[in-house]
């Protein structure tokens, strides 16, 4: 068998890209529906919530108005609420603000906290000033039925027409992936944490 010249490799790489560009071209084409998105991340592994956040940044790149709630934690404060909260004045940020749910260890309260903290996505969900709502940890207020599940997914179908929305969050069930355009799962293939490395400022929070 005889070798490829640099000359050949070139030209099976010019052929390869042309092919490529064509196929990228076509599919742009085909995807010509203009609407709003329903974009879900779950998974184990890490990277949901520091993507949501990386799609409020391209939102606001635009001038765009966004709205984020989130569903839990609260204890320690995340570099995410910090630089909203310090230099982005224009951003809605609310938060459960309960802790994370081993630490309260009560139901009720967590229950109240929960709807307390639908109400204000609720808001969101029905303001037509909104771009792009975040509603970051929400799948776990459904898997614990801290809310209504109907309800939840009845408030995302009736948003706004242009608006866009982003859950993040481990499971949230069959009905939340049916409704969600675009689903993405991150695995956790490993975790620094799992070899007993802490949780790191600017990383993990
Ligand atoms: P991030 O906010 O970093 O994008 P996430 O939203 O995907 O993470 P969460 O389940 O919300 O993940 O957990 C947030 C915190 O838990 C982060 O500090 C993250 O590094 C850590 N974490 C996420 N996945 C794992 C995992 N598989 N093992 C250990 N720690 C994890
Ligand atoms: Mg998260």
């Amino acid at each position: 068998m005889t070798k490829d010249t640099k000359a050949d490799k070139n030209e099976k790489h010019k052929a390869a890209m042309k092919k490529q560009q064509e196929n990228v071209h076509e599919s742009i084409e085909r995807a010509n529906v203009e609407k709003s998105v329903v974009v879900l991340l779950t998974g184990n592994g890490k990277g949901k919530s520091s993507s949501a956040f990386g799609m409020v940044m391209r939102a606001l790149g635009y001038g765009q108005k966004v709205a984020v709630i989130q569903f839990i934690k609260g204890v320690q404060k995340s570099g995410e609420e910090l630089f909203i909260a310090n230099h982005l004045p224009e951003v809605f940020f609310y938060q459960m603000n309960t802790g994370f749910t081993w630490d309260t260890q009560d139901r009720s309260k967590d229950e109240q906290a929960a709807r307390k903290t639908w109400e204000k996505a609720a808001q969101a969900l029905s303001n037509p000033e909104y771009d792009l709502v975040v509603l970051d940890e929400l799948t776990y207020m459904l898997s614990f039925k801290y809310l209504d599940e109907q309800t939840v997914l009845d408030t995302i179908n009736a948003r706004p027409e242009h608006q866009s929305v982003v859950i993040t969050g481990r499971g949230g069930g069959a009905q939340l992936r049916d409704l969600a355009d675009t689903v993405s799962e991150v695995k956790d293939i490993k975790h620094a944490f799992n070899d007993g490395v802490a949780a790191r400022k600017g990383v993990d929070f």
